[in-house]
């Protein structure tokens, strides 16, 4: 798949501009093993970058002039390097161009303007950030290309600063980091609030286990409305515990978190706490005894996102409860809930039944048909 990928990006290169690419250039997507909605508050959060990726194939320009253009949606967008701003850009175009402009935010260099296409077997609004993708390819080409020399943690933030100030989406450094960061068999286990990094070894394949994403294809509902009263409800239990952030509450201030909040604003806090420690307890078991005994961790994932921050949806459960019904270690559904994915740690023998479970599930209860498919842990964003 990746050769293909990189020779099919260099051909569509070809053909739009009528020469050949200074290189090819690719990042993966992530997916989040544990850790939601702890980011904002200063947690923890266990994401791993994917074996799907996005090719970018780019050369330098001797003027100012940035085009760019994408398997996706084939018309070629140009505008002024000089010129990119929020207002003047659109659409998908956004995220490559946001990291142009980044990289000028946060670094010295002489910049010319660029071709660029891109390909990406990524899947694209499943949860599995195929925007972090793009942003993390750009940036290490135009890293390279424009000799600026940013290390991966910088890029990464050139890739955040691109989607919140130029796409508009007020995303934390989780996405970018997986995927600059990422390693074959490795998670990254992410501070949010110093953005330390450590990679953990998985373990997934010597254990005879796979990651199965279930994606349910339904869009993330109301999301916005949900996103902004969960956020607002974090604050608020914070500052009534005399907080900064809830990243320093512990499961010990609970008993007081019961006295002094209301009943939704608690269990709010309480999801927050516990996943915090359930990342933390994630990590230290992988060292310990590996990934078969993390199931029950992933699995209470879900039911404080479920039942205590009230975020899931019924195909998400669906998806979860068919899944470990068939044999699956742990399940949970993963990015900011309403819609979206659910991951399934499985026994690689199990993969087809519990595979076929689901869509026989769905398909009875009514709901569009799952896109159910398995990724590992790869390597983070490089020259190919
Ligand atoms: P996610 O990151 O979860 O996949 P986002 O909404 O953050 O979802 O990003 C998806 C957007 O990224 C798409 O709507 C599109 O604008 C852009 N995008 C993703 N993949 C590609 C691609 N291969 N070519 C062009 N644009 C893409
Ligand atoms: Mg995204």
């Amino acid at each position: 798949m990746t050769d293909l990928l990189i020779a099919s990006v260099t051909s569509g290169f070809h053909k739009l501009y009528g020469y050949e690419p200074a290189g090819v250039w690719s990042a993966p997507g992530r997916v989040n093993l544990i850790g939601e909605h702890t980011d904002y508050n200063e947690g923890f959060v266990f994401p791993f970058a994917i074996n799907r990726r996005t090719y970018a194939a780019i050369s330098l320009r001797n003027d100012g002039l940035a085009r760019v253009s994408s398997s996706f949606s084939p018309e070629v967008i140009d505008v002024p390097v000089d010129e990119i701003t929020p207002e003047s850009v659109a659409g998908w175009s956004a995220y490559p161009l946001g990291v142009a402009w980044a990289l000028k935010q946060l670094a010295q260099a002489k910049q010319t303007g660029f071709d660029l296409y891109l390909e990406s077997d990524v899947p694209v609004g499943a949860g599995l950030s195929s925007s972090a993708a793009i942003e993390c390819a750009v940036a290490v080409a135009l890293d390279e290309l424009w000799q600026v020399g940013l290390d991966v943690r910088e890029l990464a933030r050139v890739g955040q600063l691109a989607e919140n100030r130029i796409v508009g989406a007020p995303t934390g450094i989780m996405d970018q980091s997986a995927s600059m960061l990422g390693q074959l068999d490795q998670g990254v286990f992410l501070d949010c609030r110093d953005l330390s990094a450590q990679k953990i070894d998985l373990g997934f394949a010597r254990e005879g286990l796979e990651l199965l994403v279930i994606d349910t294809r339904v869009e993330h509902r109301h999301a916005n409305g949900g996103y902004a009263s969960r956020r607002a409800a974090c604050e608020a239990g914070a500052i009534a515990l005399g907080l900064g952030s809830l990243r320093d509450a512990t499961e010990a201030d609970l008993a007081r978190a019961a006295e002094l909040l209301d009943n939704t604003t608690f269990r709010r806090v309480r999801h927050v706490v516990t996943e915090n420690q359930r990342v933390l307890d994630t990590v230290a078991t992988l060292r310990e005894l590996g990934p078969r005994a993390i199931g029950r961790l992933l699995y209470a994932s879900h039911q404080s996102m479920r039942d205590d921050f009230e975020i899931s949806i019924d195909e998400l459960d669906t998806a979860v409860e068919t899944a470990m019904r068939h044999g699956a270690i742990g399940a949970r559904m993963t990015g900011g809930g309403f819609g979206g994915a659910a991951i399934a740690l499985c026994p690689i023998e199990k993969i087809g039944d519990i595979t076929r479970s689901i869509t026989a599930e769905f398909a009875t209860l009514g709901y569009v048909a799952p896109n159910i498919f398995v990724v590992s842990a790869a390597d983070g964003a490089h020259k190919n």
